[in-house]
């Protein structure tokens, strides 16, 4: 299936979202994921449209960002090691999975400008996924202001990999409600006005709860 008919399928589905939240659909930024896929198929996607790429890997973004034709804004959503922070640096916009200091302070040491980084929370608390755990990611962002590299523009999780609707609610209750905690503070360096939430199996709740940029790579781009 072509990349423009899924994405059909994707703007018409958060359209019912929106619709049942009271929401607009231009509050809700699409990032393609295009981990899985060749370069041809991420080119697909941006000639359907999408301006948002996102990838977890460095290797991965580095292929993609030497050879794809146009510019995409890209967004970092794995893990990232420091060490790999030089590389991919001056290539990416957003960082979505700052969760420790000594990331921060790389971050902080290597960028030209300031980089717009989410903060990653763990909300469920399950052993493979990373991220802070709720309760330290108040006093994390705090000590973020000493870095003035970083601007952090919100907070980002990954949901269990579940069907159950209401767990998937908590969830992204559970991290609109820090996020809007840490926005009422007013930190200059902290905005955090967006909520990265909702993959492929769970955007459309997610944006019920408020994300602002949904990170979909199967249900968009997979072949
Ligand atoms: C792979 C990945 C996605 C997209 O996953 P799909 O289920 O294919 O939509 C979103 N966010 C992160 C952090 C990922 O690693």
């Amino acid at each position: 299936m072509k990349v423009a008919d899924k994405l059909q399928e994707v703007q018409r589905q958060i359209q019912e979202a929106c619709d049942r939240s009271g929401r607009q659909p231009d509050e809700v930024k699409v990032i393609a994921v295009t981990k899985y896929v060749s370069v041809e198929r991420a080119q697909e996607a941006l000639e359907a449209g999408l301006l948002h790429l996102g990838e977890n890997r460095d290797e991965g973004l580095l292929e993609k960002w030497d050879k794809l034709q146009g510019e995409p804004v890209w967004h970092f959503i794995g893990s990232l090691q420091s060490r790999k922070v030089k590389q991919i640096i001056d290539k990416v916009s957003y960082i979505h999975s700052l969760d420790r200091l000594s990331l921060a302070k790389e971050i902080n040491k290597r960028a030209a400008q300031p980089v717009q980084c989410f903060v990653q929370v763990n909300v469920s608390g399950e052993e493979s996924k990373h991220g802070l755990s709720p309760e330290e990611v108040m006093s994390f962002v705090e000590q973020l202001a000493q870095y003035e590299k970083i601007t952090v523009c919100g907070l980002m999780t990954m949901a269990p990999l579940t069907d159950d609707e209401q767990t998937l609610r908590q969830c992204f209750k559970k991290l609109k409600k820090l996020q809007e905690d840490i926005q009422s503070r007013e930190w200059p360096y902290a905005p955090c006005a967006e909520l990265s939430m909702g993959m492929s199996n769970d955007y459309q709740i997610a944006i019920e709860e408020g994300a602002t940029m949904v990170r979909i790579g199967t249900a968009l781009v997979g072949e």
